[in-house]
């Protein structure tokens, strides 16, 4: 997939900031946030309208009525405008009305159906510009499947918004940020345009700053934010978003840093890094040759693989190292087990092998 990156399409801002309602209520509350906005210098306004909500009798949105206050945003402010569309209704309809932005909601992406659906609607428009919220579940290919059907459909100004993954056990967050994932997903298609939710990521106004700055530092295009005029008589997702003002000083707060890094310094810590890791991977090596023997030794000994007091030993004394070296105890329980498992692997492997066998 040949993306350009959207800088351009989005304005030439760097970090690209879109900003609004989680969803548009009346004219008059997405007239003021909007005039609010903009004049906060935000460039691209966002309200749902029709709203794809997790228990029924919630509020789900305002639905067609709210594409006319839109279309009035764009006249009177000359902002861009973001609409969520889930079916291909809502799709022909918010092309009708002009919509410049349309976004895949984290629901919506889970579904290859209601993809598809949206991006057969969506063929023959190659100006309007899609953003593809991450699958609530954790799931890259989902994501990646939902931005191919996109493009595969001929829209080129393609991007994706990491908003986090649904939890069962709420923590801090609302969401679970995974940042690796989004960095595997630049990795596998480095010019895709990524922003970041911070607001549903975490779920509360006051976690805002801190993950947008973090989204900033890990490279991330820029951010999508809910921002309400009147934030606590919000209809949905009221205790994430913040008035127009208050996004003018998070937004002031953040630092900007440099993307391409020109410091020598940081060029020798980074071969430090390049040694550091194939010593690790030759260590592992190493480790697994020596598995490989314990194999060979259990299979002529008829000894099982797995010796569970071993294991769990092996666990506690290397997370006992871990605490005494100051790493973090649950990263190296991680990699243990993931080493273990791979050591099990090879070692079963040995013992289902019978070419050796007379
Ligand atoms: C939204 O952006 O208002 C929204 C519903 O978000 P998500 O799809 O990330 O839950
Ligand atoms: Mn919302």
């Amino acid at each position: 997939m040949d993306f350009t990156s959207l800088q351009s399409s989005l304005l030439g801002q760097s970090p690209v900031i879109i900003a609004g309602p989680c969803s548009a209520e009346t004219h008059e509350q997405t007239l003021a946030t909007a005039r609010q906005l903009n004049e906060i210098g935000i460039k691209i306004f966002r309200a749902g309208l029709w709203k794809p909500r997790t228990m029924p009798g919630a509020f789900e949105g305002v639905g067609t009525a709210g594409l006319q206050w839109l279309r009035r945003v764009k006249e009177e402010t000359g902002m861009m405008v973001a609409t969520e569309v889930a079916t291909q209704e809502h799709v022909a309809l918010a092309l009708k009305a002009g919509i410049d932005i349309l976004w895949i909601g984290a629901r919506t992406t889970t579904n290859p159906f209601a993809v598809q659906e949206i991006a057969d609607a969506l063929k023959g428009h190659s100006d309007v510009i899609v953003l593809v919220k991450n699958p609530v579940n954790p799931d890259i290919d989902l994501w990646i499947g939902a931005l191919q059907r996109v493009y595969n459909a001929g829209i080129t100004r393609v991007g994706a918004i990491h908003r986090g993954f649904s939890t069962y056990e709420h923590r801090l967050l609302r969401n679970n940020p995974e940042w690796q994932i989004p960095i595997e997903l630049h990795r596998r298609i480095p010019h895709l345009t990524i922003l970041c939710d911070p607001s549903h990521m975490g779920g509360k106004r006051d976690l805002i700053p801190t993950l947008s700055q973090q989204a900033l530092d890990m490279g991330f295009d820029g951010l999508f934010i809910e921002s309400h005029c009147n934030p606590s008589q919000a209809l949905s997702d009221a205790s994430q978003q913040v008035c127009p003002q208050e996004l003018k000083d998070i937004l002031k707060s953040l630092i900007i840093r440099d993307s391409t890094p020109v410091e020598d310094n940081l060029d020798v810590l980074r071969s430090q890094i390049d040694q550091c890791d194939s010593k690790l991977l030759e260590i592992i090596a190493q480790r697994m040759a020596i598995c490989r023997e314990i194999g060979k030794y259990k299979k002529s000994n008829k000894i099982q693989v797995v010796q569970t007091g071993r294991y769990d030993s092996i666990l506690r004394s290397r997370i006992a190292l871990a605490g005494e070296l100051g790493i973090d105890e649950q990263c190296i329980k991680d990699i243990m087990q993931s080493i273990h498992k791979e050591s099990v692997r090879q070692q079963l492997d040995i013992l289902n092998d019978n070419s050796n066998e007379k």
